[in-house]
């Protein structure tokens, strides 16, 4: 939900958001020439900002984009913001655009990059579907192939999965399994995905398509505390239709368990007692760890 007295940081400065406005000639809107983050706030304390700083930082290099900025002054940035804005829970959109350049597709007329911060309150999946679970469905659109853009870079570049999103939601599901172009399962929409089989916990590795996600990481952690063994393999829709248990990962879906996918019941159909136990153990940290605004 955006109000009107909300604070937006652009640039250095905070502008209240009805006239908070980039250049129609910035290439972050000619050509999703940028990168971004979503971050949550929990409590008044960042969760693993460090992460997700380091992360923009790679997506940066990755597609030459110099920040000008250092990691300390942008982590300050982003908690200003949240301070600004009066918020303790909340979801936050850092952004880093290419910048004002001319028409044309190259990034050399482009001489700063914009960075913009948006702290807001969190609309989540509805509570039912962390009680009930999630269905989703394998859409035709596949996942960009890391030859043409790595899915490793969080880019402003999300034609991909907005089209496997509304192919999902045309059919009546709320989010989308992708697969890459060897068929191999990568990610959702906008969620990383684990299956839970006979005592290990499976997510597809980042060179299928996945995006090195910030809650996958924290999900990586809380199995070594819990003595779950993980592994990073190709999967198939096969593997995800006959495992024992699914869940999504992400910022804002924090784990969320999955009971249906492409028709088929995943496990018995009802949330697993493993995914409940992660969501709890990942709750239980989002409660103690974070960056203090
Ligand atoms: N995959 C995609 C395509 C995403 O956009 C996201 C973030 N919404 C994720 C996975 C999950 O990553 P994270 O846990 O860092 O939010």
């Amino acid at each position: 939900m955006t109000t009107d007295i909300m604070k937006v940081y652009i640039d250095g400065q905070f502008v209240d958001s009805a006239d908070a406005k980039i250049s129609v000639f910035d290439h972050g809107l000619l050509y999703g020439d940028g990168i971004f983050e979503g971050i949550r706030l929990y409590d008044g304390c960042v969760f693993r900002l460090d992460e997700h700083l380091e992360r923009l930082e790679y997506s940066a290099k990755a597609v030459l984009l110099d920040m000008p900025w250092s990691r300390q002054e942008i982590s300050d940035a982003v908690c200003e913001t949240c301070r600004e804005n009066n918020l303790k829970n909340g979801y936050i959109r850092l952004i880093v655009t290419r910048g004002i350049g001319s028409l044309g597709l190259s990034p050399k007329s482009c001489k700063s990059p914009s960075i913009i911060i948006i702290a807001d309150v969190l609309s989540l999946y509805p509570k039912e579907y962390y009680e009930k679970g999630l269905d989703i469905i394998t859409v035709p659109t596949r996942r960009i192939n890391p030859a043409a853009l790595s899915p490793a870079v969080k880019s402003m570049n999300y034609l991909n999965n907005i089209m496997a999103k509304m192919e999902a939601d045309r059919l009546g599901y709320i989010e989308a399994l992708m697969l890459n172009d060897q068929g191999y399962v990568a990610e959702c929409t906008g969620d990383n995905v684990f299956i839970y089989h006979k005592g290990k916990l499976w997510t597809p590795p980042f060179h299928a398509g996945a995006l090195k996600g910030v809650t996958r990481g924290v999900v990586f952690d809380i199995a070594e505390s819990l003595g779950v063994p993980v592994e990073q393999e190709n999967l198939t829709r096969y593997d995800i239709w006959v495992a024992d248990e699914c869940f999504l990962t992400g910022t804002a879906a924090e784990v969320i368990p999955v009971v249906e996918v492409d028709g088929r019941k995943i496990g018995d159909g009802a949330p697993g007692k493993v995914t409940g136990d992660f969501l709890v153990e990942f709750r239980s940290r989002v409660a103690k760890e974070g960056t203090l605004l």
